[in-house]
């Protein structure tokens, strides 16, 4: 596939809540310049559904991306406790996308943690974050107990683990960390542990591979992150030591992610919709651009993702322009700006 000099390519753009909008417009403006030639579908989720069409995911959302098996996404609102289940959640049921890579880099020296280049690939699908949850009443009290089921199928192990292992042949890796807390939810991530395992077999002397428990997982990616290379886990597992790792690599605003499935591919930022500094034009795009460089990756335009993953990294260290969860004083527009003279020349 090309997007350069041949036709653009159909993909689905989601604007979404909060600073959603300023990074996707951000982006859809670098991806013009680096000369990435996408016809997008914009369409809403989330929050901007809700407003919209009365639906956090519309369904002309999901028949664009039906069409496009592509798109590129901004972050979208959930509510906490009640009302409507996460869009993303849904996004990622309906299209089956099984695996959540998300790639962590240092790309500013100096800080915390140095020369940190790890991968984590989070089960999408399973979990628990089926969302199977209920109330029973007791003594009059509605809430008086509430209970959650986590369903991990062996086939949706599988599928994840043989995905993490050719990951790491496909990308130059040399181990594969399976994380899980089998000592207690013997059943639920007992099977993701001897599953993982058992996959892990076939690819013995190509790719080493261990196992931590969750918790010590945690500890060890305080301590020592630089032990872990490839990191396989369960679903909410993988939401929580995403947003730890974000943290060893500068915060939510630096890291991508991917959504990958048979059929269709979904890309965004780990970060959400930030509320807190919405529309003040302060947001960090960058993890939603090197969304894109996943997104240029993933349709064969490396030459184009290497161009914006350099074009990035020369802006941020050495026209030494940052937004302020960097330290910086750029506001999103003037960070777009300076990243477009980079990937224009
Ligand atoms: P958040 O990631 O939106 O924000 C956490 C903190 O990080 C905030 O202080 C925020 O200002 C900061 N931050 C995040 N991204 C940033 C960026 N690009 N630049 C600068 N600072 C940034 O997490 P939250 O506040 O817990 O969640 C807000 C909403 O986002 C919730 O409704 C949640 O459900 C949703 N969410 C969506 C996704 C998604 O769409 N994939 C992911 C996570 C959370």
């Amino acid at each position: 596939m090309s997007v350069q000099g041949e036709a653009p390519i159909p993909a689905t753009l989601i604007p979404g809540d909060g600073i959603g909008p300023e990074i996707v417009e951000a982006t859809a403006m670098v991806l013009s310049v680096l000369g990435a030639r996408f016809d997008w579908e914009t369409c809403s989720a989330g929050l901007a559904g809700m407003k919209e069409f009365g639906d956090p995911l519309p369904q002309a959302t999901l028949d664009s991306i039906h069409r496009t098996k592509l798109a590129l996404k901004g972050p979208l609102e959930t509510p906490v406790g009640g009302g409507y289940r996460s869009s993303n959640v849904r996004l990622r049921e309906e299209f089956k996308l099984y695996a959540n890579v998300r790639p962590a880099k240092t790309l500013i020296p100096g800080g915390r943690y140095d020369d940190i280049d790890l991968v984590l690939l989070r089960e999408n699908n399973e979990g628990l974050y089926v969302g199977f949850e209920h109330y029973i009443p007791i003594d009059g009290d509605p809430h008086g107990v509430a209970m959650a089921t986590g369903i991990n199928t062996r086939a949706g192990c599988r599928r994840i683990a043989e995905y993490a292992f050719e990951y790491a042949l496909k990308n130059g890796r040399k181990k594969v960390t399976i994380v899980h807390k089998a000592n207690i939810m013997k059943a639920l991530t007992g099977l993701f542990l001897e599953t993982t395992l058992e996959v892990a077999k076939k690819y013995a002397g190509r790719i080493e591979c261990d196992q931590r428990i969750v918790d010590a997982c945690a500890m060890q990616l305080v301590l020592n992150p630089w032990q872990f290379d490839v990191i396989v886990t369960t679903n909410l597992f993988g939401d929580i030591l995403s947003d730890e790792i974000a943290g060893l690599v500068g915060g939510l605003g630096m890291v991508p992610g991917a959504n990958i499935g048979e059929d269709a591919a979904i890309f965004e930022a780990v970060h959400g919709s930030a509320p807190d500094i919405a529309g003040k034009g302060i947001a960090n795009p960058t993890a939603l651009l090197l969304a894109a460089a996943m997104m240029l990756d993933h349709i064969d335009r490396r030459d184009l993702a290497q161009r914006l993953r350099t074009g990035i990294d020369r802006v941020i260290n050495e026209d030494r322009v940052r937004t302020r969860d960097l330290g910086g004083s750029a506001s999103t527009k003037e960070y777009t700006a300076a990243l477009i003279r980079r990937v224009a020349a």
